[in-house]
């Protein structure tokens, strides 16, 4: 876990302001859940086999005898908000988004934090392929202003659980035709849940499942219509997309469209957030039988990635108003007050002492406006003013100076 300030939380602060203009642009509100939640929300959501249930959440007892998980994910507490207060009872849809703090127990590498922050978009209540092309479009958007290159789309389709069991019969097939080839853990896969042995991440297995069966050729009828529709809307829109038939998500509530998004920023094939359909969710957390299609993004690794691509996130420091003497102290917190009432972003030097002080700890701070008070100023009505890039100095009349301040 690690504290966020200065320049690194500038992007991370860049990226919220980023997705609450474009999000709200799209109708979606603004959506804030408890960083504790019962362990069971996340036990009959993201499931008992999965690591992250079994291996790293923070979950403790409270003082009341309750188990309670410090989130690791957003979009179990987000259903869970949702059916608690009756969101979902109407068939009007519900769009939200989230930006929070994540908490895995996980094994210390690079990028990866025990504390980590996840922006989510969540529509629930529709089940449309247009309302996938207009999450995948919010998403496209915000990822482009933030002035990430070159996004390519991975979409697969991963049926539903009554259409399953047809390509779990074929693909059982295909791998006992080479089960020596693959990995311990695939072998237990291919007993509980077919569809990871896709996304494994052992080479081998990779290798050993060239020519495997293709879950789009085992759709429903209804699946194939809605991932044909998916890839139309795409084209028209011109997002770039391509189909990747190893991209599933594994547990058992995914319905339909899975995706990723690659971006060349961050070199061959990596990618940089998942979503996709959850149907089978919110009736599985207690709710309504309700569709529901989101997405989340890990901010630790975007801001890294805007850092390296863009250099430091836009900052424009205040100016430094240093008063010279116990009547400029006096008369420099009043046009300062003046000054921010105003709008003008300002840092007043109030430790007293001498100017060389000041103006150095004005240089370490990157500021670049510097507004000098003292006695000979106050005398004639002026100020004296430093711009510290050029090392230009000039006066200006006292009573310019919100106008020339706002100007710059
Ligand atoms: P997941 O919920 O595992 O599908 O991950 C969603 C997003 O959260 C991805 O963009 C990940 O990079 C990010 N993420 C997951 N775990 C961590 C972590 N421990 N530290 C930083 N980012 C993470």
């Amino acid at each position: 876990m690690r504290d966020l300030f200065g320049a690194e939380l500038r992007w991370f602060q860049h990226i919220e302001e980023t997705a609450r203009r474009v999000f709200g642009h799209h109708g979606y509100g603004e959506i804030r859940t408890p960083i504790l939640e019962e362990l069971d929300v996340f036990k009959r959501s993201v499931g008992e086999s999965s690591d992250i249930v079994n291996k790293e959440m923070y979950e403790f007892t409270d003082k009341g005898g309750r188990q309670v998980v410090m989130r690791p994910e957003n979009t179990a507490g987000i259903v869970r908000a949702a059916i608690q207060h009756k969101l979902l009872a109407s068939s009007d849809p519900v769009l939200f988004w989230c930006i929070g703090p994540q908490f895995r127990y996980e094994r210390m590498q690079t990028g990866r934090y025990r504390q980590f922050w996840q922006v989510d978009a969540e529509s629930l209540g529709v089940a449309t392929p247009e309302s996938e092309a207009e999450s995948l479009l919010m998403l496209h958007s915000f990822l482009t202003e933030l002035g990430l290159k070159s996004l390519v789309f991975s979409i697969n389709s991963v049926g539903t659980p009554e259409s399953r069991p047809a390509f779990h019969a074929a693909f059982r097939a295909f791998f006992a035709e080479r089960a020596d080839r693959f990995c311990e853990d695939c072998h237990r896969r291919i007993e509980s849940n077919p569809l990871r042995v896709l996304d494994c991440k052992n080479e081998k297995c990779q290798a050993a499942l060239e020519g495997h069966p293709v879950i789009t050729d085992h759709l429903d009828e209804a699946s194939a219509r809605h991932h044909a529709r998916l890839k139309v809307l795409l084209k028209e829109l011109g997002i770039p997309f391509e189909e990747n038939p190893r991209l599933v998500r594994g547990l058992d509530y995914y319905t339909r469209t899975a995706f990723e998004v690659l971006s060349s920023d961050l070199g061959a094939q990596s990618a940089l957030l998942g979503g996709g359909r959850y149907d089978g969710l919110v009736k599985q957390l207690g709710g309504p039988d309700v569709p529901a299609f989101g997405w989340a993004i890990g901010l630790d690794r975007l801001a890294m990635v805007l850092q390296q691509i863009r250099g430091e996130a836009p900052y424009a420091p205040p100016a430094l108003l240093i008063p010279l003497g116990d009547r400029a102290a006096t008369e420099a917190l009043k046009l300062a007050r003046t000054l921010w009432a105003a709008g003008v972003a300002l840092q007043l030097e109030t430790r007293g002492g001498a100017l060389k002080k000041a103006m150095a700890s004005a240089n370490r701070m990157g500021i670049q406006t510097v507004l000098i008070l003292g006695d000979g100023e106050l005398d004639n009505g002026t100020v004296t003013v430093k711009h510290m890039v050029t090392g230009e100095q000039e006066s200006w009349p006292l009573e310019e100076v919100v106008a020339r301040l706002a100007d710059q």
